[in-house]
């Protein structure tokens, strides 16, 4: 038998997705620092945030004329809690990133489960590569959490039933809808978030727009919050320039 001690344990429903930033050493200085080796050789970093206006200046040519290496001497670790179909698309990030996951071998999966909120547009409109999203009925809202809180309910059930029955956790996940919660911690610098952010991210100010699905939208935007407030030179000269990465 497992320690299965799953019996009382009653799914959850969550529309929401959230963001920690639980490590990071990032600043625009350090973009300063590593792109100024190339023309004053080494500098201590008091020194290079002694003009603020040529710093600003320096990282806006950096970003405008793409020279990408100088933000990847840059670090930030979050903590993401999100459905296991966010994580599949955003795994795909394979350049600048680490990832490390919770386990369904080594640990009894929680029954915390994604059913889109209010504000979630549930109907897609036109042809692939040319969709619109528009907000569904209080009706089809109805639909969607019955059918999602049944189905989610009926997948955990069998998973006890298998654990209770002394199935290992890895044969019964097995059962588990990609709309279960999962957590990681995904590291990242700022050259690498960029890129996801122009990719997974819809913005006015994006000059090639990408059409991200909404729940890893949701977490890219919550990142960037992030982001934004330890690196504001480097978030508005993304921003000034069409939000493409370096
Ligand atoms: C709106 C949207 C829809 C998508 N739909 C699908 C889908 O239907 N099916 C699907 O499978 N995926 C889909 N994807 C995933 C997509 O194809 C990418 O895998 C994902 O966006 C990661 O992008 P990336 O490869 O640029 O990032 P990273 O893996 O982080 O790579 C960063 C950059 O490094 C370079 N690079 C990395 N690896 C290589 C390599 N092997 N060879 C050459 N250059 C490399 C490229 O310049 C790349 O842009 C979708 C993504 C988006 C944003």
């Amino acid at each position: 038998m497992t320690e299965s001690t799953t019996e009382d344990t009653k799914p959850t429903f969550r529309s929401d997705v959230t963001v920690e930033l639980v490590k990071h050493s990032a600043a625009d200085s350090d973009v300063l620092w590593a792109a100024r080796v190339s023309t004053a050789g080494e500098q201590s970093l008091e020194e290079i945030t002694k003009d603020p206006e040529r710093s600003k200046g320096l990282i806006n040519f950096l970003m405008r004329d793409r020279h990408g290496s100088p933000f990847e001497h840059n670090s930030m670790t979050f903590f993401i809690n999100a459905p296991i179909f966010v994580f599949r698309e955003f795994m795909r990030h394979r350049v600048g990133w680490s990832y490390n996951e919770e386990s369904g071998r080594y640990r009894e999966l929680q029954p915390v489960f994604y059913v889109p909120g209010k504000d979630r547009k549930l109907v897609q409109e036109g042809r692939p590569g040319k969709y619109v999203f528009v907000e569904g009925t209080d009706e089809q809202h109805e639909t969607t959490s019955r059918a999602m809180e049944k189905s989610y309910r009926d997948a955990y059930a069998a998973y006890q039933e298998m654990l209770d029955a002394g199935v290992a956790r890895e044969v019964a996940r097995s059962v588990l809808p990609v709309g279960l919660f999962s957590s990681m911690y995904a590291t990242c610098n700022a050259r690498s978030l960029m890129h996801f952010l122009n990719l997974r991210t819809q913005h006015e100010l994006s000059t090639v727009p990408s059409f991200p699905q909404r729940e890893i939208e949701m977490v890219g935007e919550l990142m960037e919050a992030e982001w934004a407030k330890l690196m504001p030179l480097t978030y508005a000269a993304f921003n000034k320039n069409g939000r493409v990465a370096p």
